[in-house]
């Protein structure tokens, strides 16, 4: 019988989940709860008797966990079917702390709380899913993974940010990246798909979805990576900014009278692609640049420039590179963008076959030409499966 795994993220007003098979990463069932502590709620569970869809409120993510819990009796599949071995939880940060998944105790819970001035919007959340799962699954192990962790193996010169010692030690300021799940995962199917093993490979994987960010992964190690001490750094994104001049957030204050809580909120949710084109999603940006509307062809342009500027700088980190790895909903999908991201670097011998790009699949695909130095790869993330897996790995061992 195979191991299943019940895998959480939970957001401020959301809850993901998805009943993972570890093994083969078939997902039994899967769903979302959002508006969560809103007057009007909406649930979506996905199952192989359908979809269904459910409007109530839930006043907090215990009533949401019960609802979920709910829909499994009444729609299937029963989880009293299926072999459940463990609750899988999406941590956001795991700070310079934690660099494996973690089985979930008081102590851990503890950890994760002081972790919360990192990511002061995201760790509540996954606490807040934490403690409503305990409840719920009292007898289930249940284990942390942070999307951090994969990047704990950044060198000192690549996670410093140059700021005196009193910030980067008693305040922990540095690097940390993010995506870690996703990187994982995608690097050993690249690996897979190439038919190498990961500690004989240097790759550049771009993992480009509503958030975005870049990772340098050396013989399977993380050793640079765009994202900082929180998700905003780096590429352009839906609504980020990614890169913009620290000195940015005291121009604003000085001329325009701007709060730092009006500077955050507009880098994180009102730039971006969003910022630059009006859309947040990367099919609206492609469709009306096609049509020569400016916004949405400047918007295409910075994206892809932007990565283009990071694939040269992560070339430099890692000296040779053996495969570039596009992933995630714009990664996977947006043929264009790979085009015009990579477009201009065969001298470093990346190039892209305009039919292999065009083509679509559900299984990985190579998109450069015959005999190209560096490998291009489309390879489909699946942060859920990874999740269960890691999960899988500790309960196992701790059996
Ligand atoms: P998340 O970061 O929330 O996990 P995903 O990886 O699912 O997001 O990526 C979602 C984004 O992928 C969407 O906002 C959209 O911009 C983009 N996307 C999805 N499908 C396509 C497509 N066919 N072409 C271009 N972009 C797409």
């Amino acid at each position: 019988m195979s191991d299943f795994v019940l895998v959480l993220n939970a957001g401020s007003s959301s809850l993901k989940y998805s009943l993972v098979d570890a093994v083969t990463g078939h997902e039994a069932a899967s769903g979302t709860v959002q508006q969560i502590g809103e007057p009007s709620g909406v649930l979506n569970h996905s199952a192989p008797s359908g979809e269904q869809r459910s409007e109530r409120p839930f006043v907090n993510h215990a009533d949401a966990l019960q609802a979920v819990m709910d829909a499994f009796t009444d729609h299937g599949p029963s989880l009293a079917d299926v072999t459940l071995r463990a609750v899988g939880h999406r941590v956001v940060h795991g700070g310079a702390r934690f660099s494996v998944p973690v089985l979930i105790d008081d102590a851990l819970v503890e950890a994760v709380q002081s972790l919360v001035p990192l990511a002061p919007l995201h760790n509540p959340a996954n606490l807040e899913g934490i403690a409503t799962a305990r409840a719920l699954f009292p007898d289930l192990p249940q284990v942390a993974v942070f999307d951090t962790a994969f990047h704990q193996t950044l060198p000192p010169h690549a996670y410093t940010y140059a700021v005196p010692l009193s910030l980067r030690e008693e305040h922990q300021i540095r690097r940390y990246g993010f995506h870690g799940t996703s990187y994982s995962f995608v690097a050993a199917e690249a690996a897979r798909v190439l038919g190498r093993p990961l500690s004989d490979l240097n790759l550049i994987v771009l993992h480009l979805g509503n958030g975005a960010s870049a990772t340098a992964i050396e013989r399977g190690r993380s050793v640079d990576t765009s994202m900082g001490i929180s998700p905003l750094e780096g590429l352009v994104m839906g609504t980020r900014s990614g890169d913009v001049d620290p000195a940015l957030h005291a121009h604003l204050h000085r001329q325009l009278g701007w709060s730092i809580d009006d500077v955050d909120r507009v880098l994180n949710r009102e730039s971006g692609l969003r910022g630059l084109s009006g859309y947040n999603d990367f099919r609206d940006v492609d469709r009306w640049r096609q049509f020569g509307d400016e916004g949405p062809m400047l918007a295409f342009d910075v994206f892809c420039y932007r990565i283009r500027k990071y694939v040269g700088a992560y070339y430099a980190v890692l000296g040779t590179v053996d495969a570039v790895v596009f992933t995630a909903g714009v990664g996977e999908n947006a043929a264009s963008m790979r085009a015009a991201a990579l477009s201009g670097l065969e001298r470093l011998g990346i190039a892209v076959d305009g039919e292999r790009n065009d083509q679509r699949s559900d299984e990985p695909w190579l998109i450069s030409p015959e005999g190209s130095e560096v490998a291009v790869l489309v390879v489909q993330t699946n942060e859920e499966w990874e999740i269960a897996r890691q999960a899988m790995a500790v309960v196992g061992s701790a059996g």
